[in-house]
């Protein structure tokens, strides 16, 4: 397994970083630069929880330790929640795999955290998150050496491992415990948008007014630009081979999370196989959407919720985020339709003739 992939810090010059990134494809929200830029940010970057990891802080305090330490607490979330055995050989989530069957594990109090979280939108969208995919993401292995088409047999013994209900937090103890030899939880759609977070609160704390964090997919901007502007971001084409954005949204102390089935998968047989799989199924979702990005407060709730409407399909993910205050989303299904939730307004522009506004 392969998922999150990790380097030594700092060690690998930065376009090795990125050409080994962009390789895999998971690059797709382009920041858009500004005009009138009148000072140069200080950037710190790093591969972590498999992406390449950027944080620009453009005002405020721009101390190169207060970076550092954002950076250290998003590498200190992997190694707690990376369930990756190329890169760690004890987590605490591993070990909680581990013990499926036999007994509860106790964790920190963030891990718990985060799990909690995955387990109340697991919850909230009738498993289309599910926590516990980690069998079935493990069965296909998309993104490492072992990737292939799993027999239906497999599937079918794998389908009932894969069983959120039965997770058992003890809030008390701080343990998780997994009932079923086989089962294992997966924190990979949720636990960058909570590194963005944390990252951006120890900034926040620590003075920073004006900042771009870009976790590959997950953008979080605070305050806005220097020159107190909005933040645009660029909506990348779902068509992975263009560097090209369809729309720009733009953006102030916000989040926008966009997941795809372009960021992670292989062929075979011309089929295209991804990352984000229906656990009703076995199979990777095919509703009838080709990317999702949610606009929201906190990147926690915009990761699961792209995973999530991802596989829910445009209807069932509309109504999802309209019950949600605070959070929009803009959808593009597979004949390029462009659909947006009602609380979107005039922050986001179509900008590309081949897309075209539904509603
Ligand atoms: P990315 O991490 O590429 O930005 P997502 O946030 O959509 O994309 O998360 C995809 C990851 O989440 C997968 O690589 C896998 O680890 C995990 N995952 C896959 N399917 C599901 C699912 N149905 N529910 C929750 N997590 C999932
Ligand atoms: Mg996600």
């Amino acid at each position: 397994m392969n998922r999150y992939i990790s380097w030594e810090r700092r060690t690998l010059p930065v376009h090795r970083l990125l050409v080994r990134t962009l390789a895999a494809g998971t690059l797709f929200v382009l920041v858009l630069a500004g005009c009138a830029r009148t000072t140069e940010p200080v950037v710190v970057d790093d591969l972590l929880l498999g992406t390449y990891v950027r944080i620009a802080v453009h005002g405020g305090t721009t101390e190169r330790p207060l970076l550092d330490a954002a950076m250290d607490r998003v590498a200190e979330v992997e190694r707690k929640m990376s369930v990756s055995t190329a890169d760690y050989e004890e987590t605490e989530l591993l070990r909680v795999n581990r013990a499926a069957g036999q007994e509860p594990i106790p964790v920190s109090e963030e891990t718990l955290e985060v799990v909690k979280a995955a387990l109340a939108y697991s919850e909230a969208t009738g498993g289309a998150f599910n926590v516990a995919v980690e069998p079935l993401v493990s069965l296909w292995g998309i993104g490492t050496d072992d990737e292939r088409v799993p027999s239906e047999l497999e599937i079918e013994a794998t389908l009932p491992l894969v069983d959120y209900s039965a997770v058992v937090v003890d809030g008390d103890a701080g343990s998780l415990y997994l009932p079923e030899e086989g089962m294992g939880l997966d924190v990979g759609g949720i636990a960058k948008g909570y590194a963005a977070d944390e990252a951006a609160a120890i900034l926040r704390d620590g003075g920073v007014t004006s900042a771009l964090l870009d976790f590959g997919g997950n953008i979080l901007v605070i305050g806005e630009k220097p020159d107190g502007s909005a933040w645009r971001v660029g909506i990348q084409r779902p068509d992975a081979e263009r560097a090209a954005y369809l729309g720009i949204l733009s953006i102030r102390d916000a989040t926008v999370v966009t997941s795809g089935p372009y960021e992670r998968f292989f062929v075979q047989d011309e089929v295209r196989y991804h990352h984000i799989l229906d656990s009703q199924t076995g199979f990777p979702a095919a509703a009838g959407l080709e990317q999702v990005t949610i606009v929201a407060e906190r990147s926690i709730d915009a990761d699961a919720l792209s995973t999530a409407c991802f596989v829910l399909g445009l209807g069932r993910a509309t109504e999802l985020i309209e019950a949600r205050p605070g959070v929009e989303a803009i959808f593009v299904d597979t004949e390029g339709r462009v659909f947006l939730t009602s609380g979107i307004g005039t922050d986001f522009e179509l900008t590309d003739a081949n897309y075209t506004l539904s509603d």
